[in-house]
């Protein structure tokens, strides 16, 4: 059996051979933490992105987009408290000279002490087979008692350091727990210090006049200074939600998780404007939603789950994520939070410009309440590849890899292949690409053997191969052989449109929401 990093090691060569992702500027070595992707990612990231942006803005009728420039005028970031506040706690190792998160370290610690009781419980649960009682055995077994006690111990400090901002007390809870550095393996820590994730840059060609400018680090602000131009020239009616996709920079301290932590990565983000008072029915409306837009991949419903914040953000009152189950443990994909009217009551303050929203129900104008809905575009194209990657054994004894991902995400939808290249079959098969191109993204391919192309759309996703044989041109009928089964069916080639549409459709999808 591969270990789960094996399976992420294989999964990052197999991103980078096949053409889904290439590590940036490669020919200089790379450059940390960016990434670039390739002719076959980028039709697998545009889909995902359709598939949200579709489900925001064409299922909802009270839900618009907009495209906001990257750069923003500086007081945009003193308003929404990332000047002053968008820090992580950073700790470096003297020995190894890493740097870490220090909130990092502890979690894991956390995530380690929960597994323990995991462990305990799953072996008990073998042992006693259907007398298992596993409330009683929680709250008898004494490995399992001293796991709990020595987590919540850990877990209620740490919360309370986070909440007072107390850096030596994060410190503290490292060395008190004997956390060490896994490169290492000391205990050799520097103190605790915050760090600003924001990229600067500046605006304009003369040196005195130059004008320091930051690079957004969320996609969020672009919406909220357009609140009242949405609101007004599309007369929206609270409540409404503005929805956006795009690049945000973060420069972040730990960034070695391929895709996962970028310090360019792409968000796709929902602002929903409500009335105060009703954000909670809403926090809980967007939440479900959320989770049933990625529960629709069909990636494996046991793979998500909720994880609600311990630290609440500067901005918000209720806030919880949805985690992925990827190689390296469940992880934050998307961060669903109730933001208050903390952005729109800043922005007016900064700006001097009344952002108040007049509801002509109730008769008085007041400042919106928000909930977010963000995902990023990276980390779900990584759950989606890491659950895809598949190694398989075949009764010939051969292995073949295959990307099982959901076919309408798929980059290729169709391979099309004449059996040989002689006798009008690559005619025949021309003519299929030239009237399907339309409607799917098909690629054709007269190279190598049928079975080593099967092999290299099996390697990329491809949900269905079509070939063309000798046959065909006394039946009209080609071969279409499908991917994650493998089987091959006889089909006449007018129906081929509508029989692919029915499966790689995202109206099918859309429609499960
Ligand atoms: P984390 O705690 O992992 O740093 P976050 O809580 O700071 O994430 P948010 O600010 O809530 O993340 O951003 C919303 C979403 O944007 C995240 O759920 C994630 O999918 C994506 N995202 C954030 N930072 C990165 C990054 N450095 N690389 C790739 N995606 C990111």
């Amino acid at each position: 059996m591969l270990s789960q990093e094996d399976v992420f090691k294989k999964l990052i060569a197999h991103c980078k051979e096949y053409g889904f992702v290439f590590p940036s500027s490669e020919i200089y070595d790379g450059l940390s933490a960016v990434y670039d992707y390739g002719q076959n990612g980028v039709e697998l990231k545009n889909n995902i992105k359709k598939y949200w942006w579709d489900s925001m803005v064409l299922l909802h009728e009270n839900v618009v987009g907009i495209d906001a420039a990257i750069f923003m005028h500086p007081t945009t970031w003193k308003a929404s408290g990332h000047v002053d506040a968008f820090n992580d706690p950073l700790i470096d190792n003297k020995d190894s000279k890493k740097r870490y998160r220090a909130d990092v370290l502890i979690e894991e610690l956390i995530a380690k002490y929960d597994e323990k009781i995991e462990k305990e419980v799953e072996k008990a649960a073998k042992r006693f087979g259907e007398n298992f009682d596993e409330k009683l055995f929680r709250a008898t077994n004494e490995r399992v008692k001293e796991h709990q006690a020595k987590r919540d111990e850990i877990h209620r400090r740490y919360v309370k350091a986070l909440n007072d901002n107390d850096l030596s007390e994060l410190r503290a809870i490292i060395i008190d727990n004997e956390i060490v550095c896994p490169v290492s393996g000391t205990k050799n820590w520097t103190e605790v210090r915050q760090f600003n994730l924001m990229f600067t840059t500046e605006m304009g060609s003369n040196a005195d006049s130059a004008m320091k400018i930051y690079l957004r680090p969320e996609t969020a602000q672009g919406i909220f200074v357009n609140f009242l131009n949405v609101q007004k020239t599309g007369r929206m009616k609270i409540p409404f939600g503005i929805a956006q996709i795009g690049k945000a920079f973060r420069n972040e301290i730990v960034a070695r998780q391929f895709i996962f932590r970028m310090r360019e990565f792409e968000q796709m983000e929902m602002q929903f404007f409500v009335r105060p008072g009703e954000e909670m029915k809403w926090f809980d409306y967007w939440k479900e939603y959320r989770m049933k837009w990625h529960k629709a991949l069909g990636l494996g419903d046991h793979k998500y789950r909720f994880h609600d914040h311990d630290k609440l953000a500067h901005y918000a009152n209720a806030a919880t994520d949805i985690e992925f189950e990827l190689p390296f443990g469940f992880k934050e994909i998307e961060g669903i939070h109730s933001r208050t009217d903390f952005d729109l009551k800043n922005h007016e303050k900064y700006s001097g410009k009344n952002l108040k929203y007049y509801d002509a129900e109730l008769k008085e104008s007041y400042t919106p309440y928000v909930i977010e809905t963000s995902i990023g575009v990276d980390r779900t194209f990584l759950s989606i590849m890491a659950s895809a990657y598949t190694e398989e054994k075949l009764d010939d004894g051969e292995t073949r890899v295959v990307l099982k991902l959901p076919p309408v995400l798929a980059p290729v939808k169709i391979g099309i292949f004449p059996l040989v290249k002689k006798d009008g079959l690559s005619e025949v098969a021309h003519q299929i690409f030239e009237d399907l191109k339309f409607d799917f993204k098909c690629f054709y391919d007269d190279k190598d053997s049928i079975g080593k192309r099967y092999r290299r759309q099996d390697a990329i996703g491809t949900p269905f191969c079509i070939t063309v044989d000798h046959q065909t041109l006394e039946d009209e009928k080609v071969t279409i052989r499908y991917r994650d089964s493998m089987k091959q069916e006889r089909v006449k080639i007018d129906q081929l449109s509508a029989i692919l549409n029915e499966k790689v459709s995202m109206k099918n999808l859309l429609k499960q929401l």
